[in-house]
């Protein structure tokens, strides 16, 4: 396995549990990718995902292995999901209980009340048909979709119109549509592009809930690399690998350290057009080919230790810009930081305060950035974009919070490329921003090379945390048939 993301982790299990013995090769000093940790001066930041969604995949992980998820972790759920806030003063909270969220639609538009309903209707619509073909058994390729089901259930998934499209259809207030539409931004994409049927992804969050992971989201992926070691995968870190081994086309093994490890099978966690690039010399036309496909968006990241508290905070907060298509048409046709952007910040501390010193606040602070291109010098730029965030927020309520700050990060798309050899920085893979995206990602199973596969974030069904689990499942299925597919054959000639 090359690479420790949680796709990576959840594939290196299920490939234990099949008896297979797995090597792990993570490239940074501690595993969990891009789901990462940050402490400082008193300070945890969790540097990556900070919501846990459906989390009955992650259980699902631990009962394929016999065991408990609460033995490991305390999932705690939020009372609401997202306190937002708009540059005119009005405050929305995504409450979790449908009476409250219910009271709170009313507040802004009662109409939408019954708008939220139909969504409601419409998102578990959507769910039914994409759950088995695209998110619990990802298809291998067209191939695998052109079926009768396809046909009739097309109509189902609303992929003729953009998730934008879909949500005015349901909601009147601007507001409304501002909070529903940013859920295209959880697997990279623009709300104004991406197909309605990523709706979905509002859906689950409405009707299953989100879920924080006590001790922060690092502690899921501790649990799952404990896991991992109980189930027999030897996790080796600050082991890059250098070089996947070929002989007759076909995979087999690595080269780490100037050592070859041969291997009947090599899974690549790590980003798909990185590996073609740098891992397989000789595979240019398939690293050409990836360079072709929209990457998602990035991140430009503030990790902030503040002297003090602000009550307005909750623990996960949107400061909404005042043009949202502007703001994506920035991100992902102008290919530069937006200039009024959205700030998402996370300030896990209000719910657990062993987060920051007494007194203090963790402010995690993320904005949508393009992926890099190369064309933004963000050594340069980063200083002057992290002072517009950072004012931004003192102008919509977090007075005097320049002044407060007695630790900061700042970490840019360049720094998350580098970090976890991810194109671009780009913190989801690729983006879904057409209705052709999911047929385009790189398979699981490498067509042109026998032996090789992907995980994660970079191949189906996606990335985001539950997503990437699922596709460590879809993974290890295929590498276990096609070692049965081989033994029968061998058996039989
Ligand atoms: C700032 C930020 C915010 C996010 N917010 C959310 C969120 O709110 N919700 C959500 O669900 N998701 C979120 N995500 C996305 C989520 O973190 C990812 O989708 C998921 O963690 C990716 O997992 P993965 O399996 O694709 O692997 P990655 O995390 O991409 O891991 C790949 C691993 O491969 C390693 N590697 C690369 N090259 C080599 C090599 N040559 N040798 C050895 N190892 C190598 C890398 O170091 C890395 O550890 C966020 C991500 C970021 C960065």
């Amino acid at each position: 396995m090359i690479g420790g993301g949680l796709g990576g982790l959840a594939a290196a299990i299920h490939l234990a549990l099949a008896g297979r013995r797995v090597q792990l090769f993570e490239k940074n000093d501690c595993v969990g990718g891009k789901a990462s940790q940050v402490r400082a001066q008193g300070y945890t930041f969790g540097t990556g995902p900070s919501l846990m969604t459906m989390p009955w995949v992650a259980r699902q992980l631990f009962e394929k292995a016999g065991r408990r998820l609460e033995d490991y972790l305390t999932l705690t759920a939020l009372d609401s999901t997202c306190r937002y806030r708009w540059p005119d003063g009005t405050e929305f909270n995504a409450y979790q209980s449908l009476p409250l969220l219910m009271d709170e639609i009313a507040r802004l538009e009662p109409r939408d009340v019954a708008g939220l309903l139909g969504f409601l209707r419409y998102g578990a619509r959507i769910y039914g048909a994409v759950a088995e073909p695209f998110l619990l058994h990802p298809f291998d390729g067209i191939a695998d979709l052109v079926k009768p089901a396809l046909f009739r259930d097309s109509w189902k998934i609303d992929s003729l119109r953009t998730v934008d499209q879909a949500v005015r259809s349901y909601f009147r207030s601007p507001y409304l549509r501002q909070v529903f539409n940013r859920y295209a931004t959880y697997n990279g994409s623009s709300p104004y592009r991406a197909p309605a049927t990523f709706n979905l992804i509002a859906y689950i969050e409405f009707i299953e809930g989100g879920w924080y992971v006590q001790g922060g989201m690092y502690r899921l992926v501790e649990a799952i690399a404990q896991l991992a070691r109980e189930v027999g995968v030897e996790i080796h870190t600050n082991a890059p690998v250098e070089r996947i081994e070929l002989r007759d086309r076909a995979a087999c093994g690595v080269v780490v350290g100037g050592e070859r490890i041969g291997a009947r099978d090599v899974v690549v966690n790590a980003d798909p057009r990185y590996a073609y690039e740098r891992l397989l010399p000789g595979r240019a036309p398939m690293a050409t080919k990836l360079g072709r496909l929209e990457p998602s968006c990035s991140g430009f990241v503030l990790l902030l230790g503040v002297r003090r508290q602000y009550a307005q905070l909750a623990h996960h907060n949107i400061f909404f810009s005042h043009d949202y298509p502007r703001e994506f048409q920035a991100i992902f046709e102008k290919r530069v930081p937006a200039p009024d952007p959205t700030v998402y910040v996370c300030a896990s501390s209000q719910t657990d305060p062993q987060h920051a010193p007494p007194g203090h606040t963790n402010m995690f602070v993320l904005v949508n950035a393009p992926a890099a291109d190369g064309r933004i010098k963000w050594a340069r730029e980063a200083q002057g974009y992290r002072d517009a965030v950072v004012a931004k927020l003192e102008r919509m309520g977090l007075d005097g919070l320049n002044q407060q700050i007695a630790y900061e990060q700042i970490i840019t798309p360049d720094d998350l490329a580098t970090r976890y050899n991810a194109t671009g920085g780009a913190i989801y893979g690729l983006a879904s921003n057409t209705m052709w995206s999911a047929f385009l990602r790189p398979p699981l199973r490498a067509r042109e090379t026998p032996g090789l596969y992907f995980v994660g974030g970079g191949t189906h069904p996606g990335g985001g945390i539950p997503l990437v689990l699922l596709s460590g499942r879809a993974v290890a299925e295929r590498v276990v048939a096609d070692g049965r597919e081989t033994k029968q054959r061998v058996a039989v000639s």
